[in-house]
């Protein structure tokens, strides 16, 4: 029998990838089981903002240990991530501006190159922004965005070349639990056990939860981005921001491109096996419409293409992570929407909790899923509004 194995992860996602290099790097004999391909989910549409600019500190401090892997992802991990320095701002309502003072110098704190600035520095920093609805932003000289397809191939590559087993075309369709423990799962090419599985499943989390006899509050976020290419008056790459004011982020995206998604308007709860290769009618529009509120030149520019994806979520859009239901299974999934830039870290610690028996660089426990039951809801310690609606 061969397909026995230490940890089988369910979903070749960012996470189940950054998973995988960190498991395979201690030398735990693992799989990864994906039902169709490498980045076939939320990562393969993701956005790829790399910022640390959370309202709680313990995201901010997964952000932070991740950034050390995207500057450094050759030496660390090794083939490349796609890590673009843009820089980045956050902007934020006249009445965000003391959450976001709080926030930045708790950051700070933590070791990261951020500050505030005013207005008048934004708009040095790029001439093109209106600025007159803000007063203050957030500032990440260094930060960005990668590219989540690749980010999610060099980990899978590296832990390959560390001896991780990954399958594609699987399609996991049930958990087998013997004696209150899962013992392994059924899939569309063959049995497969191990004493540990891992649901990282993004959108497909519930299902992949049902499976192993739990029914926790995850659901489905789903979020559409477009393309632009940028007139010849914009042609140099801009900042990344995230535009609170507009409900909005946008990056440059190469040299010519910018992609922008919009903060609002994310259904909810629908199925994962929606129609994600097209946005909906009625978004493009609104996008065009809120970019050329913060960068009034870009009216000139032509529409390049758009599309949208589904990423899991719990009821406080913040992560489901550890242990629960049945000895063995563990969540690594429900992101809501943020979960890229925090993968590197993420993996990490979640193999120490594996292995350990706790997370030892960065405490996630506070994003153990038991806390559904227990009627806790993380909330930053100076919160922004929720950002999905
Ligand atoms: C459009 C969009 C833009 C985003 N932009 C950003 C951003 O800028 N910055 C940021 O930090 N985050 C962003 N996010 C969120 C981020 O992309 C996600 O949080 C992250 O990619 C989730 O990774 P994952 O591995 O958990 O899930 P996924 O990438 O969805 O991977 C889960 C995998 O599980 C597989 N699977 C499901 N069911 C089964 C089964 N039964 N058997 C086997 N395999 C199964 C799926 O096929 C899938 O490949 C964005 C998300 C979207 C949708």
């Amino acid at each position: 029998m061969t397909n026995i194995f230490d940890v089988l992860i369910i979903g070749g996602g960012v996470h189940g990838a950054s998973l995988a290099f960190h498991l395979a790097s201690r030398g735990v004999k693992l799989a990864v089981l994906e039902k169709r391909f490498i980045a076939a989910g939320a990562t393969g549409r993701s956005s790829g903002l790399v910022r640390m600019h959370y309202d709680l500190e313990a995201e901010a401090r997964l952000a932070h240990v991740s950034f050390g892997y995207f500057t450094d992802w050759r030496g660390r991990v090794g083939g490349d991530c796609g890590f673009t320095r843009t820089g980045f701002l956050q902007l934020v309502k006249r009445d965000q501006n003391e959450a976001l003072k709080a926030n930045v110098a708790a950051q700070q704190r933590i070791g990261i190159r951020t500050e505030v600035i005013v207005a008048e520095d934004v708009h040095r920093l790029a001439p093109e922004f209106t600025v007159d609805d803000i007063e203050f932003a957030a500032y990440e000289p260094d930060s960005g965005y990668a590219d989540p397809t690749l980010t999610a191939s060099s980990l899978l590559a590296a832990a390959r070349a560390r001896g991780a087993t990954f399958i594609q075309d699987c399609l996991v369709k049930g958990i087998s639990v013997a004696n209150g423990r899962v013992t392994g799962v059924s899939t569309s090419k063959g049995d497969f056990s191990a004493p540990i599985i891992v649901n990282a499943a993004g959108a497909w989390g519930k299902q992949i939860c049902q499976m192993a006899g739990l029914d926790l509050p995850l659901s489905t976020w789903r979020h559409e981005t477009m393309f632009v290419r940028r007139p010849p008056e914009l042609s140099a790459p801009h900042l990344t921001v995230i535009d609170f004011p507009n409900s909005m982020y946008f990056r440059p995206e190469g040299q010519e491109l910018t992609l922008v998604g919009l903060e609002d308007g994310n259904p909810l709860g629908e199925s994962p096996e929606g129609d994600a290769d097209h946005a909906r009618p009625g978004f493009v529009e609104a996008a065009i419409e809120r970019i050329c509120e913060r960068i009034p030149k870009m009216e000139n520019a032509h529409l390049h293409g758009a599309h949208g994806g589904y990423d899991g979520i719990t009821p406080d859009q913040h992560p489901a992570l550890g242990p629960i239901g049945p000895d063995g299974f563990f969540l690594d999934t429900g992101f809501s929407g943020t979960g890229f830039k925090i993968a590197p870290a993420v993996g990490l610690c979640m193999a120490e909790w594996i292995l350990d028996g706790a997370p030892g660089t960065v405490d996630i426990s506070l994003f153990s899923p038991s806390r559904f039951s227990d009627g806790r809801q993380i909330q930053g310690e100076y919160p922004y509004e929720s950002i999905w609606r």
